[in-house]
């Protein structure tokens, strides 16, 4: 019998990339970095495939080769790559790679020639962000390389993109300087020479409430996890983990009674604590001492006390609780126990850092 298990519906992530697949008439590229954000990226990938995207993305050259080495044949995008990163390996698997500066253009051309074929390059413009990708200044000169670099066939420019400032609220006023500066920066391309068959820039928020950011490929994450990048909206998505613990021990104490390490909580009259066996070793954000929302005997409830390594209690008053009954800490909310959402609420987070955190309780995920 499972302790602690993070199961999840892969009909939900198949689903709600279903769901986006038919408002854009963009390819999609599902985001599968972070192990699928904590829901498995090869199942998760298979079930976004099935769901109608054509791409997967990733951060790092070895998370896509754990997308090939399971399989999975779909065009997949790493982005976020360091100097004497492994372009060997990507060119031998058909991985596409950005580049966001001439260094590492010129690594991929390298390994291009090793190959005897070329490297499938998207070239990354910084828009605003500040994180990856060529500023408005450098963007010329890494088109100009880029272009040379087709010229002698070491490198097929796939794509052009961007990553927005404000991923979860689309209607600020920079993600309309955004979408200019990135068209500036496409028709520089174009001037220069490369024009390439993807141009994208949208994440899950832009690919759902703003189709002027669509272009020809939309990188949704959150949203093929069911997860709403809006708070307050569910665009219809299905959360697609639930994570789950069982009650290890039950036991009565008198009322005034401190629970838990530093005794942060204490009970106000003779009440009923259960052991929970999962604690942040497992994922549980320490943070969630005495506010992370759970459910237990079709009760809400809240933590009671310090989240320890391995458990963590809660106060569950006269109510009839065993060793061995379920607790919820989040699911889809269907069935009136907290969501993701609840818990990000919780904790000062957002919904991103609470399933990838819970992607392993400690055992394998558990796939319907
Ligand atoms: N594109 C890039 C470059 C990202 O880093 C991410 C996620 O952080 C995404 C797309 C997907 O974003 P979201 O999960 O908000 O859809």
């Amino acid at each position: 019998m499972w302790q602690a298990e993070t199961r999840i519906d892969l009909n939900a992530v198949r689903g709600n990339v279903a769901r986006m697949r038919a408002t854009t008439t963009a390819e999609i590229m599902a985001v599968v970095k972070g192990d699928g954000y904590g829901h498995g990226a090869t199942r998760s990938a298979l079930a976004a495939l099935a769901g109608g995207a054509t791409w997967l993305g990733v951060c790092s050259i070895d998370e896509a080769l754990a997308l090939r080495a399971d399989g999975i044949t779909a065009p997949v995008l790493a982005w976020l790559l360091t100097p004497g990163a492994d372009f060997d390996a990507a060119v031998a698997n058909d991985i596409d790679v950005s580049v966001s500066d001439v260094g590492l253009l010129a690594e991929a051309r390298d390994a291009a020639r090793r190959a005897g074929r070329p490297v499938r390059a998207h070239l990354k413009v910084d828009t605003g962000l500040a994180r990856g990708g060529a500023t408005a200044a450098q963007w010329p000169q890494l088109v100009e390389a880029a272009a040379k670099a087709q010229a002698d066939e070491s490198v097929e420019v796939v794509g052009c993109w961007s990553h927005f400032v404000h991923a979860d609220s689309p209607r600020h006023r920079t993600t309309d300087d955004q979408i200019d500066a990135f068209s500036a920066a496409l028709t520089v391309a174009e001037r220069g020479g490369v024009r390439p068959r993807y141009r994208h820039l949208a994440n899950s928020a832009a690919t759902l409430t703003r189709p002027d950011t669509h272009f020809d490929l939309v990188r949704p994450g959150l949203a093929c996890y069911g997860l709403s990048p809006i708070a307050g909206e569910t665009f219809g998505l299905t959360p697609a983990m639930t994570a789950r613990a069982r009650v290890a021990l039950v036991k009565r104490v008198p009322a005034g009674q401190g629970v838990s390490y530093a005794h942060t909580y204490h009970a106000t009259r003779e009440t009923t604590l259960a052991l929970v066996p999962i604690g942040y070793a497992d994922g549980v954000p320490r943070a969630a001492s005495n506010v992370g929302p759970v459910q237990l005997g079709g009760v809400r409830r809240r933590i009671s006390g310090r989240v320890c390594m391995d458990q963590f209690i809660i106060d569950c008053g006269d109510d009839p609780v065993a060793a061995g009954d379920v607790v919820t800490l989040f699911g889809s909310g269907a069935d009136g126990a907290p969501t993701a959402d609840d818990w990000a609420a919780a904790i000062d987070t957002i919904n991103y850092e609470i399933v990838t955190r819970f992607g392993s309780l400690r055992a394998p995920l558990v796939f319907d």
